[in-house]
């Protein structure tokens, strides 16, 4: 991957993803396959991460008469007392991700699947998820090709989406461009440059960046569903059933705000500067006219990541703008539950038209319940 640190652009090989289809040292299908063998399907429990959108997850989970088990390291879980329809009917707590990596028989004792949401992967590190032997509900393949960013490009640009220009010469900024560091999750320290004087301002060179054109326009974040065992409604060509059940858009501090203080070159001047630290979520719908191009997008990405490694399905998220020609342009997808779908816990105007009142966690436990009575379980779980 080509990154930027100070003014040198270089290759650098992330160090837990080769370069290829293969996810280095994964857990084998076989092994996954056979655990699975050994569990009674009638008698399932779902568990995740308490954290992001467990609420959802565990509600829905629930709903679907699945029994649910939360995950805790050093969270504090007593806000699920507030909740008492989505918190689990346990809660396993371990020191450190280390132990909860080796703390896996008492999974299989009951039966558990892992929903892995949006910050399950990122706190756990990939490294250990890699080694985390219990059924996921994911392509675990798909991982290699959304972290590293240059293939996550090669994915979506080569299914026809279109995506921010990259700028690999900092002088060459001729107009606003957004400056990412890597491993600076939820934009953290992410900033705007018009100029390569103001890039050189506001750098810190010790990190390792991108430089992409900024998307002037409006964010949505969409969230799909991609089913490869329903065989009705939006149907793919490879076959299975493409779902939109909700849209959000992010609330972002300081940046949603700032303009109260003037520009942002005001703001600068006070020695405040914008960031795009993501602080909670509002529910939004698209202009109709919109959707055909949104659904489009979202069946070649999913076309495509079965011709390039296997397949990504259940809940994915493209997180989009739309500028006034009413172009999309998506910077970046998500191959999990996001936490966008959380103001949807009873259903949204989308999901609303699929299957009333189901939220995006009462869909995942939907599709394992489907994956069950039609003896396919093993197709969704690596
Ligand atoms: P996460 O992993 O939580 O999605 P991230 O660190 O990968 O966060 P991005 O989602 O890429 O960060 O970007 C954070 C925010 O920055 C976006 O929600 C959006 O508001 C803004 N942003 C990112 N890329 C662009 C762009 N090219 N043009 C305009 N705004 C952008």
């Amino acid at each position: 991957m080509l990154v930027h640190k100070g003014d040198e652009l270089f290759m650098i090989t992330p160090k837990l993803f080769n370069r290829e289809t293969k996810w280095e040292g994964v857990v084998p299908k076989k092994k996954i396959d056979s655990i699975l063998d050994g569990y009674d399907l009638n008698n399932i429990t779902i568990a995740t991460l308490c954290s992001h959108s467990s609420l959802q997850i565990f509600h829905g989970a629930r709903k679907m008469g699945f029994r649910t088990l939360g995950i805790a390291i050093s969270h504090d879980t007593k806000y699920y007392d507030a909740f008492p329809l989505a918190k689990p009917d346990s809660i396993v707590r371990y020191d450190n991700f280390d132990d909860m990596v080796k703390g896996i028989e008492e999974l299989y004792a009951n039966n558990v699947i892992v929903i892995p949401h949006g910050s399950f992967i990122e706190y756990m590190g990939p490294r250990r998820f890699e080694d985390y032997a219990v059924p996921v509900y994911c392509n675990r393949a798909v991982l290699n090709w959304e972290f590293d960013r240059d293939m996550e490009r090669r994915w979506l640009i080569s299914a026809g989406v279109s995506m921010p220009r990259v700028f690999t010469d900092a002088k060459e900024i001729s107009e606003p461009v957004m400056v990412k560091y890597y491993g600076a999750k939820g934009g953290r320290g992410y900033f705007i440059a018009k100029d390569y004087p103001d890039f050189k301002m506001s750098i810190d060179s010790t990190m390792s960046y991108s430089i992409q054109e900024y998307c002037l326009g409006t964010r949505y974040y969409l969230h799909f569903f991609y089913s490869p065992l329903k065989d009705e409604g939006y149907k793919l060509n490879r076959g299975g059933s493409l779902e939109l059940l909700s849209i959000d858009r992010r609330d972002e501090s300081n940046i949603d705000e700032v303009y109260k203080l003037g520009s942002i070159e005001d703001a600068k001047r006070h020695g405040l500067y914008p960031s795009f630290v993501v602080t909670g979520n509002t529910p939004a719908v698209l202009r109709e006219s919109l959707l055909p191009k949104a659904f489009k997008m979202a069946e070649n990405v999913v076309e495509r990541s079965y011709e390039l490694f296997g397949g990504m399905w259940g809940p994915f998220c493209l997180e989009t703008v739309v500028n006034d020609r009413l172009e999309f342009k998506v910077f970046e997808i998500s191959t999990r539950i996001v936490a966008g779908t959380n103001p949807f816990i009873s259903g949204s105007p989308y999901a609303d038209l699929i299957y009333p009142g189901l939220s995006t966690g009462g869909r995942i436990s939907l599709e394992i319940r489907n994956a069950i009575k039609q003896c396919r379980i093993k197709d969704i779980m690596t």
